[in-house]
């Protein structure tokens, strides 16, 4: 079977998974070396001469990451930021950048605080609004760059929308798809044209590795500048950190949709909630987006947050009462996280102060709903 008519939960489980040439095994090995040895007329038999250049581990995961998003090419990195930080390098001083004003925080915050002294120009719109994307066009602009559904209030964004007004305009789209992941979301098939991943979050699944990966739809002058910048600048990720996220990536599908099945029952129970104010989830039909993520997404994700009557005090008092969900940071991994986001983000923040941010594992939905329940009952 061709790889490219394979399903997503084949493609999951076999790109970048072929045995080892060398030895048989199932389980790739971990290329630790760092320099590979040159054929005595100064060829590189194996097409690797230094890690930083190229690593096998990094290979295998960078053409798991094309396959999972049905794109050209992937490049790996050593976090999502620096992933982020790559495809902004690949711009000149003085070209301007659209950005989705909820996008995750410390993406704005690398625009604002690290690219606009290096003379990027940036405007933070409002995404989920086409023709104030329209607008925010100037003769200067590269690039937009739209996360949707976004951070932390799970806004949708139309990317065909964005891609329409990004083509005529000659502008480069990206999504960051860290949220829906490709199980939920396929943005290449939106017209845009890089996708973006912090592959801490679902692709690694558990915690406990960082990266991020840029996954370019064609192979072009930009693709090539990423991999310059990639191999030079040499934010990449350790082999042991590929390794840990290709074998993330072999049960991506089947955590994303329980992860989701749980994120769509706790909604619902928020939602009759007398403590809760608003609940910020794409798959309630009363979410703004709803029409448009069952159109774009196959799922809705598992990432959702809401809103308390009581205030801040009432959003603390509650994320300080849970006993299985794990007051942290981050998202994506198998087990709960509950944070009230506003003092995460810090002083610059957008996100209201009475909210909570809930990312949901694969935990049993009704033990979250009996946690949740309790300590809503301090709010
Ligand atoms: N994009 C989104 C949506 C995120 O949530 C994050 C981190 O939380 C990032 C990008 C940045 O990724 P990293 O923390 O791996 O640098």
């Amino acid at each position: 079977m061709q790889k490219s008519a394979a399903h997503i939960e084949t493609v999951c489980v076999h790109a970048g998974h072929a045995p080892d040439a060398a030895t048989a095994a199932i389980s790739p090995p971990i290329h630790l070396s760092t320099t590979f040895e040159r054929g005595p007329d100064g060829s590189y038999p194996k097409g690797f001469s230094y890690t930083r250049a190229a690593n096998p581990n990094r290979m295998q995961l960078e053409s798991c990451l094309a396959a999972l998003e049905g794109g050209s090419e992937a490049l790996a990195f050593s976090s999502g930021v620096a992933a982020a930080m790559t495809v902004f390098q690949a711009l000149k001083p003085g070209d301007h950048v659209i950005c989705s004003q909820d996008a995750y925080h410390g993406i704005q915050r690398l625009l604002r605080d690290v690219l606009r002294p290096w003379q990027l120009q940036v405007s933070f719109v409002d995404t989920v609004d086409t023709g104030a994307v329209h607008k925010a066009l100037t003769p200067a602009t590269k690039l937009i760059w739209v996360e949707t559904p976004s951070n932390p209030l799970l806004r949708i964004t139309d990317m065909g929308a964005i891609a329409e007004v990004a083509q005529r305009a000659q502008v480069l789209t990206v999504c960051d798809n860290t949220f829906a992941t490709p199980v939920l979301q396929r943005p290449f098939d939106h017209g845009m044209d890089l996708i973006m991943h912090s592959a801490t979050k679902y692709l690694g699944g558990h915690s406990d590795v960082a990266g991020g990966a840029i996954v370019t739809r064609t192979s072009n002058a930009f693709s090539e500048r990423l991999r310059l910048l990639q191999s030079e600048a040499g934010a990449v990720p350790s082999p042991f950190d590929c390794w840990l996220i290709l074998r993330g990536a072999a049960t991506l599908h089947l955590r994303i949709r329980a992860q989701a099945d749980n994120a769509a029952r706790i909604a619902r129970f928020l939602v009759a909630h007398k403590a809760v104010d608003q609940v910020f989830y794409p798959g309630l039909e009363s979410h703004p987006g709803h029409a448009l993520a069952s159109r774009q997404m196959c799922g809705f994700g598992a990432m959702l947050s809401f809103t308390l009557r009581g205030g801040q005090d009432a959003a603390m008092r509650s994320v300080a009462k849970v006993k299985l969900f794990t007051r942290a940071t981050s998202l994506g991994g198998v087990e709960s996280l509950i944070e009230h986001r506003a003092s995460m983000e810090g002083p610059d923040t957008r996100t209201p102060t009475n909210l909570v941010r809930v990312s949901v594992g694969v935990e049993h939905a009704d033990d979250l709903i009996a946690d949740l329940g309790q300590a809503l009952a301090a709010a």
